[in-house]
């Protein structure tokens, strides 16, 4: 079953949830957030093996959702396992940062390198940039572009139900890795104190790996935020 640690109250008549599945070797969190018609989103396809696989397809179908794009925050290899296989299976746009192209162009030499294996990664249908929506039915997500753990790094941002998917930027008590290409600290700290902090402190945040978390808490007992 999916995790889902907190409830948001529930003041909309088409609020969305939140369903998180961790998947793959790097325990990488798979996101579907759907709302009451059952509209889903599809965020960092991360299920690698053929059981995960199964369990994301079956778990959509039981459920009775209805995907209507692929979202990635980022495109390192962890995010992206499942990306072929969710494509082949829904036929919805993949929707990433321009940079991402450049992301996947490594998607199979970086698991060569780990020693995995992962089908060919399909290409981005639609470029998305800060300031542009994903529309799901009447809810919105805003789209907050916060490089630094990767050049290409989105977040997605519920002002209403005020939660965000944060992928890899920060974690519960801890950031994002800024060793791998393309990374840079300074540029990560930027973006989570420019783009993060400052929302409401309530804000809920989904990361691409570990526990939900919210910003209040991350505030208080982040040892990088002091
Ligand atoms: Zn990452
Ligand atoms: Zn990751």
């Amino acid at each position: 079953m999916p995790r889902n640690t907190y409830f948001r109250p529930q003041f909309s008549a088409d609020m969305l949830t939140v369903d998180c599945f961790t998947f793959n070797p790097f325990s990488e969190n798979t996101y579907l957030v759907y709302n009451q018609a059952l509209s889903c989103v599809i965020i960092d396809p991360g299920c690698y093996t053929a059981e995960e696989k199964m369990r994301l397809k079956e778990y959509i179908a039981h459920k009775k959702l209805v995907p209507q794009l692929i979202f990635l925050t980022h495109t390192h290899i962890d995010h992206v396992f499942g990306l072929a296989e969710v494509k082949k299976e829904y036929k919805v746009p993949i929707y990433g940062h321009p940079l991402a192209a450049k992301g996947l162009a490594t998607t199979e030499l970086v698991a060569k390198l780990y020693g995995l294996t992962v089908d060919l990664p399909p290409a981005i249908d639609i470029f998305i940039e800060e300031g542009e929506k994903i529309s799901l039915g009447p809810s919105s997500l805003d789209i907050l572009f916060c490089p630094g753990h990767a050049p290409d790094h989105l977040v997605l941002y519920d002002p209403q139900e005020k939660f965000m998917i944060v992928g890899d930027v920060i974690f519960q008590q801890s950031i994002g890795r800024t060793d791998l290409p393309g990374g840079n600290f300074d540029t990560l700290m930027d973006s989570i104190h420019r783009k993060i902090l400052p929302l409401p402190s309530e804000t809920i945040l989904y990361p691409g790996h570990g526990p939900e978390t919210t910003i209040k808490e991350e505030i208080t007992n982040n040892p990088f935020l002091k």
